[in-house]
């Protein structure tokens, strides 16, 4: 190590002195430094006489008196016992929690030098616990300070957020009961305007046969009544039908039957629909198909989805209605070569009020509803619907649904 290196190093300087602790009769508890010199040392427990020319014992007592009378004494000289021969020693001392510090150096210099040594070290020693403890304290106190204020804001973003659940719980509460009342209206009001419609349906059907009214203005007008009113009942069905499913009467009824003459009964209503428009509607099927599920429900999907594609095919096409059993299901596919359904828009058609156009290929008026209602009907026996379909060449609507109902509906057995 260098000299510079030395001078400027922090570490502790030596001293010549010797420094221990004792009680206030000198008898002494511990050595701290050892370094003046002397070749009989002091050791804990013997007194601190020992190494004081008995001439200067009471000198030595003295001191000893006085360091503890005065907390601290500095500067008294005594002749020390050294193996050559004695020295005038320094001696200092001061009170340290009831024991006595004594330093012991060759001159006042060397104690001086250690008392301020001391000092300094002391006072570093002490600033740097100071600075440390601020530093601590300082951080704990912003610590705490950032803590509280997360925490206050946390609070109040929780007092917030249990508001907006019970405002919204509240407005849920609210929108079902509105709901409800809202589909009660529907159903009354539906049902309170079937009848005196199919009063207005029978009586303009009556007057639109032939013979019964020979004015063709008022036959045209008769025609144009029993129209509209058949479209009024059309939708009036099936907003009672909607208004059902979303009161939640999704129960089944459950009976036995052949699904292949279910299909072929229903094409049977429709064929003359498809040949008033010059439309061929075939079914094939392979034979009866015993199912054990709500054959009205069934009958109302296929019914809605022929008649869609009566509706949006032109003459000279066909429709094929298919029958198929895979495993435990049966898989219905109604197929047209009929106007299509844009891609972007397949994923709309079963929501409900979805229409892609004002009405059908023949003027059939359209509510947007149908397809919506055979979704949940769908759905309420078990199954799954989906279609495929080419804009200008035709739609496939893909049923599956299984032979047997199980599960999840509430079930109503009808022999
Ligand atoms: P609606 O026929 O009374 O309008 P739907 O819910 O049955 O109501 O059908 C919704 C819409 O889907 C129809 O308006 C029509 O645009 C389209 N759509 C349904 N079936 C077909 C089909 N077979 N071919 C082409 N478009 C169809």
């Amino acid at each position: 190590m260098s000299e510079q290196q030395s001078h400027g190093s922090r570490n502790p300087r030596h001293f010549d002195v010797l420094a221990f602790r004792c009680d206030a009769a000198g008898i002494v508890e511990e050595i701290v430094a050892d370094d003046l010199g002397l070749n009989c040392p002091l050791a804990a427990g013997q007194s601190m006489l020992s190494i004081i020319d008995p001439p200067s014992h009471q000198k030595a007592m003295q001191f000893l008196d006085t360091v503890v009378a005065r907390r601290a004494a500095s500067g008294w000289e005594l002749t020390v016992v050294s193996d050559s021969r004695p020295f005038a020693a320094v001696f200092s001392g001061a009170m340290q929690k009831e024991r006595l510090f004594i330093v012991v150096g060759r001159s006042a210099r060397d104690i001086t030098d250690v008392v301020e040594t001391l000092e300094q070290i002391n006072n570093e020693q002490l600033n740097n616990f100071r600075m440390a403890f601020r530093d601590q304290h300082d951080s704990f106190d912003r610590r705490v300070r950032t803590d509280a204020q997360a925490y206050e804001q946390l609070s109040r973003l929780n007092n917030e957020l249990s508001n907006t659940q019970r405002e919204l719980a509240a407005k849920s509460t609210e929108l079902t009961r509105l709901n409800e009342e809202k589909n009660r209206f529907l159903g009354m009001a539906a049902h309170d305007l079937r009848n005196p419609l199919t009063v207005i349906l029978g009586y303009a059907n009556y007057l639109t046969m032939d013979g019964v009214e020979s004015d063709p203005e008022k036959k045209r007008m008769y025609t144009e009544i029993e129209g509209s009113s058949r479209f009024m009942l059309d939708l009036i069905n099936d907003l009672l039908d909607v208004s059902r499913i979303e009161s939640g009467r999704r129960e089944v009824e459950i009976s036995t039957f052949d699904a292949a003459d279910l299909m072929n009964q229903r094409a049977r209503v429709f064929l003359p629909f498809a040949a008033a428009k010059k439309i061929e509607l075939r079914v094939q099927t392979t034979g009866p198909v015993m199912m054990t599920s709500d054959a009205g429900k069934l009958r109302q999907i296929v019914s809605n989805l022929i008649g869609n594609a009566i509706k949006y095919s032109n003459a000279d096409t066909t429709i094929d209605v298919t029958l198929r059993v895979e495993g435990a299901h049966l898989l219905i596919d109604v197929k047209d070569q009929g106007i299509g359904i844009p891609s972007d828009q397949l994923e709309k058609i079963f929501q409900p009020f979805v229409r892609l156009g004002k009405s059908g290929t023949a003027g059939e008026r359209s509510t947007g509803l149908g397809l919506s209602i055979v979704a949940e009907l769908v759905s309420v026996i078990g199954g799954r619907i989906r279609v495929e379909s080419e804009f200008g060449v035709g739609s496939t609507f893909h049923v599956t649904v299984p032979l047997v109902v199980s599960g999840g509906s509430v079930l109503r057995t009808q022999e």
